[in-house]
């Protein structure tokens, strides 16, 4: 790991260009981003006062159509990061033959210190700085970590709003309501599933002699897990930011995501409960997770989670990457030289941008 996840990122893709007939001026202009944006995206607090937080939206690449790709709301978010995951969108939609490039944007905030009030004003502070750079054919957000379909909504309204007219096709991950897609929501769990099943069929177990670990139990390991346990995998442990939950003989997953969403206030953005207080079972950190001798690990939180210092505790030999980079560039040349199959994420939660271009032609 360079400790810079942009280098990272062209380090992966410096070594599939070793397997790729692809010209090396492709390669030149896929590790540059097409064009940057940087803002301050100034916030009206519930007490009056006033915070400004650092955003970012980088377009990476539009060779293919128009560029796509999430906003993200986390303390850590980076230009680094964007630039990173930005990077892996273009090649997403490349490997999914979605026609979009690749596009990321974030705010370095952490939304949990936020009011719902609050997070509105942030949503539509950031349509405000970045309007003139984003449009429906030319750059379309989504949802990533800490944004969700809410969230979409009063961004959507607030580009109309400054557009003087509706814009549903200019960001995608909507409410129902308000122009979003069927099956938006599970959309990246359910691409993941698909691999799984994929593999099911070319290696020809059965889904009832495989464990299963979730690290990161969001909007895509919630669902990637469900299906898998609907399915009949046995999943045994599932995280997220406060620690996991471990039950060997397998997790009732419908009741973790009723624990989990239980404590969800009328008032809030975001479920305010944790696997940890709401199950009564064993507790592990997440390096213990990560660790378990499960058959499939699903790293489903963020970024660098499996790295030079816990590679070597990795047990499960089969890792499908549901997060975007959760494993770095050396931890996965080691995974790979001890036989352990890494599905990346490029493909592995592809299942979201798929239906978000759904969405997207549906609006025009
Ligand atoms: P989310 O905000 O819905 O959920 C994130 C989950 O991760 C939460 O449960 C949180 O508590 C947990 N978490 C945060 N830090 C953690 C840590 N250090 N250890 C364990 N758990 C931790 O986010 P999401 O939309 O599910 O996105 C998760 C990952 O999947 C991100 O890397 C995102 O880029 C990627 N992804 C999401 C989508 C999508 O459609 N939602 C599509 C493609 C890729």
């Amino acid at each position: 790991m360079s400790g810079n996840l942009f280098n990272d990122a062209v380090q992966f893709l410096e070594n599939a260009a070793r397997y790729a007939k692809v010209d090396p001026e492709v390669i030149q202009h896929l590790k540059n981003p097409k064009a940057i944006l940087e803002v301050s995206v100034p916030v009206r607090k519930d007490d009056g006062t006033l915070d400004i937080y650092p955003g970012y939206r980088v377009q990476h690449n539009n060779t293919l159509g128009p560029t796509k790709g999430g906003i993200r709301f986390h303390p850590e978010v980076s230009l680094d990061e964007v630039k990173a995951l930005s990077l892996w969108m273009t090649l997403k939609c490349a490997v999914v033959g979605v026609p979009f490039g690749g596009a990321k944007g974030g705010v370095a905030v952490d939304p949990k210190q936020l009011s719902r009030m609050e997070i509105e004003r942030l949503s539509r502070s950031y349509i405000q700085q970045v309007v003139d750079f984003i449009g429906p054919r030319r750059d379309i957000p989504a949802p990533d970590m800490y944004t969700n379909s809410m969230i979409m909504g009063w961004m959507m309204d607030e580009y109309s709003c400054i557009r003087r007219q509706k814009t549903p096709e200019v960001i995608t991950g909507k409410p129902i309501p308000l122009g979003g897609s069927l099956g938006r929501e599970e959309a990246t769990g359910r691409g993941a599933y698909y691999c799984i099943k994929e593999m099911e069929r070319e290696f020809g177990w059965y889904p009832a002699d495989k464990t299963v670990a979730v690290q990161g139990f969001g909007n895509a390991g919630q669902h990637v897990a469900q299906l898998l346990a609907d399915d009949g995998y046995r999943v045994v442990a599932v995280s997220d930011s406060k620690g996991a939950v471990y039950v060997p003989e397998g997790l009732d997953v419908t009741g973790c995501i009723d624990a989990k969403n239980a404590t969800r206030q009328l008032q809030a953005v975001y479920c305010e409960g944790s696997v940890c207080t709401a199950m009564d079972t064993q507790k592990l950190t997440n390096q213990q997770l990560l660790a378990l001798d499960v058959d499939i690990l699903i790293p489903a939180a963020m970024e660098n989670q499996i790295n030079l210092d816990n590679v070597n505790r990795i047990k499960a030999d089969y890792i499908i990457e549901v997060a975007n980079g959760p494993v770095t560039p050396d931890a996965d040349t080691i995974l790979s030289d001890s036989g352990k199959m890494v599905v990346p994420d490029v493909l592995a939660n592809a299942g979201g941008v798929t239906v978000s271009y759904f969405e997207w032609v549906q609006n025009h």
